[in-house]
């Protein structure tokens, strides 16, 4: 695979990493971040962490920096927002995974993040990944809509080139000519990841299929393909959400999955059988 050396596994097929986040190590368990898609208020905040920390969630999310695709729309509460995920973590002790959008703002805001997103639309924003390589902080590298898995793992090669080896790949959805989903959540990228990379990869099934009704059978689906987590959006009381309210889950439901997935989980046993001896096949073209 021409490029790619540092995101792929280079001869290593049992080559893993295992991002560390406070005492949650992503590429070793199934793990769940949970929470709202915007920090509203301290309030919708602190009540929503309170209820994903009681269900058994590994890691608040939370976005105090929305790219919004209308300028119109509610845009986050920027450094506010921070603190308040700040209290939230203090509170809880979960781990708080929020986006940044602007290579100045990356310094700043990993003194409040435990782990940086980066959103779909800046995948390609090559001068965002290379300031996020020069941090000492995990990164969530979300797949761009529109991008192949090689422009993907290319993108993760720029945190990794600049020196951050902490990256963990989330697939959440891309555009297909389906209207009926938000995006077409390409679940068979989560092995495909496996074959050919040692970075963990989750799974955003919110964002994904933009359906409530389809989240936990999406969920469900991305542990028994192997994925390492997956990143929900839950709001304590999702028909007031400013932001994605009809892909929020409710705390009820939100506890609901996270019983399935503990039976699913045990169900399962051991990860997906994958084929020893026989090499993935070549990643050609983009
Ligand atoms: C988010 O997770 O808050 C988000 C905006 O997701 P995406 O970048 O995948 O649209
Ligand atoms: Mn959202």
């Amino acid at each position: 695979m021409n490029q790619l050396k540092l995101s792929v596994k280079n001869g290593h097929p049992d080559k893993r990493t295992v991002v560390t986040v406070g005492s949650v190590r992503v590429g070793e368990d199934f793990v769940v971040i949970a929470g709202p898609c915007s920090v509203e208020s301290e309030q919708q905040a602190l009540e929503t962490a309170r209820a994903v920390k009681k269900a058994g969630a590994n890691m608040l999310r939370g976005g105090a920096f929305k790219p919004r695709t209308s300028p119109y729309d509610f845009q986050g509460l920027g450094l506010k927002g921070l603190k308040i995920l700040e209290k939230a973590r203090q509170e809880t002790g979960l781990p708080v995974v929020t986006e940044v959008t602007d290579p100045r703002d990356v310094s700043w805001v990993s003194e409040y993040a435990d782990v940086l997103q980066i959103g779909t639309r800046n995948m390609q924003n090559f001068s965002l990944l290379k300031e996020v390589g020069k941090m000492n902080k995990p990164v969530l590298l979300k797949r761009g809509m529109y991008s192949t898995l090689k422009e993907w793992l290319s993108c993760a090669e720029y945190i990794l080139a600049g020196g951050n080896p902490q990256v963990i790949l989330c697939e959440r959805g891309i555009r297909t000519f389906e209207t009926y989903t938000r995006n077409t959540l390409d679940l068979s990228i989560v092995p495909a990841v496996k074959e050919l990379s040692h970075l963990p990869i989750i799974v955003d099934p919110s964002h994904g299929t933009g359906r409530l009704s389809l989240i936990e059978p999406m969920s469900l689906a991305s542990l028994a393909a192997g994925a390492d987590g997956i990143i929900v959006e839950v709001h304590y009381n999702p028909a007031e959400a400013l932001c994605d309210k009809d892909q929020a889950m409710s705390p009820l439901l939100f506890s609901n999955l996270m019983d399935k997935l503990r039976n699913l989980k045990e169900a399962l046993g051991v990860g997906p059988v994958v084929e020893a001896g026989r090499p993935p096949l070549a990643l050609a073209g983009r």
